[in-house]
């Protein structure tokens, strides 16, 4: 994994050495595309340099809120085919960098403690996209479960679905944590996932308690959010309410709760207007027809994704497209995320293809295979980057 890892900073590093960062950021300002705005999607904040990252960003990416930079891309074009968005205040001249929106998805801790007050200290915009259930509950998120349940069991010994896993054992440890992922992933009512966990946590006598998590992997609070109010380079967006992957769900009503109810505990707890959403984990496979009707009928703006890609007019406003990166990432991957060539080279293909993902290695979670539902949206499915936070 080590040398994976070397291999991708080398080759971001060439491309950022030699000059092709720049050119491909030059051509693509300049180039048939027109006009574009790129947005990055992170989730921790905490690990690695996000200052670091924030400043190359502003330097390099005209930063704005999520609706500035949407409402000048989708401004109507005046007669001679320029943008007719309102120009730039004179005394900040004739910015001809890229529109860049900064995001962080699912309201960590450390999106409060670390992210909002670097971006108040370098004037930099960012939305963060919550899931008022879990800022309610103060339970660690779905995802880290099946880790934590099986790094706190103190059964030794459990059988599931005839299947005995010694907990002594490394290979069954790891064997059980997927298979309670695969489970609690794709469960087809966030009822039904609870009810998993509370029954599974019991099997695995593994205490619910998770005080003694990372407290930046848990959510924060409404008493957090309420200050946030106070900082003028923080934005929210909705996440649902729950966090389920909304394919998933077998109840077409339950998509539609999930998707309203958050925007409404939000602009209700907060007294802010909240036009974003972002859907749970967010590749194509992950969204289906039922969802962004949703979106569009609970009177969202835009909606964004983890397809990759960049976004111009033509790009539906309830399917914007986002970057993946983190704050671990080496500036020079950051420099080839952020001007779309790491996608165009379609490494995360290549990695996929050697069969290994550091986000697997590190969570122990691997993604389970297609589940149930149907209708899901199959553009750009990317294979690889499973197991990325969600
Ligand atoms: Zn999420």
């Amino acid at each position: 994994m080590r040398i994976y890892r070397t291999f991708l900073a080398l080759v971001a590093a060439c491309f950022y050495y030699s000059g092709f960062v720049p050119l491909a950021r030059w051509t693509r300002r300049r180039g048939r595309q027109g006009q574009h705005v790129v947005i990055l999607n992170y989730h921790r904040a905490a690990i690695g340099d996000l200052s670091a990252h924030l400043h190359y960003l502003r330097h390099h990416y005209r930063v704005l809120s999520l609706d500035h930079a949407l409402e000048d891309l989708y401004a109507p074009p005046s007669r001679d085919g320029a943008n007719s968005a309102p120009a730039a205040p004179p005394s900040q001249g004739r910015d001809r960098r890229t529109p860049l929106v900064i995001t962080f998805d699912d309201g960590y801790y450390d999106n409060y403690a670390h992210a909002a007050r670097l971006a108040a200290e370098l004037r930099v915009p960012i939305t963060l996209f919550l899931v008022p259930g879990y800022m309610e509950s103060h339970q660690r998120f779905w995802w880290y479960e099946a880790e934590a349940m099986v790094r706190d069991a103190r059964e030794k010994e459990v059988t599931v679905e005839k299947h005995t896993y010694s907990l002594a054992q490394p290979a069954d440890q790891i064997a059980l944590q997927q298979w309670i992922d695969a489970r609690v992933r794709t469960a087809s009512a966030v009822s039904a996932r609870e009810s998993f966990i509370a029954s599974t946590r019991a099997a695995l006598d593994a205490p619910s308690d998770p005080t003694s998590d990372d407290p930046d992997t848990l959510p924060f609070g409404w008493d957090e959010a309420y200050e946030l109010l106070a900082n003028p380079f923080v934005t929210f967006g909705a996440h649902t309410m729950h966090h389920p992957i909304l394919a998933c769900l077998s109840d077409p009503a339950e998509v539609r709760d999930e998707v309203v109810a958050c925007r409404v505990a939000l602009e209700q707890g907060l007294g802010r207007q909240i036009n974003a959403f972002a859907y749970p984990v967010g590749k194509g496979e992950d969204i289906d027809e039922r969802a962004v009707r949703a979106v569009g009928e609970a009177g969202y703006r835009w909606a964004v994704t983890t397809i990759p890609g960049y976004n111009t007019p033509a790009t539906e406003p309830h399917l914007l497209r986002r970057i993946s990166t983190d704050p671990d990432e080496p500036i020079p991957v950051l420099a080839a995320q952020a001007v779309g060539i790491w996608h165009v080279f379609a490494l995360s293909r290549l990695r996929n293809l050697t069969g290994m993902s550091r986000r697997a290695t590190t969570s122990g979670m691997a993604r389970p295979g297609e589940s149930d539902a149907t209708d899901r949206l199959d553009a750009d499915r990317v294979p690889g980057d499973k197991g990325r936070p969600l």
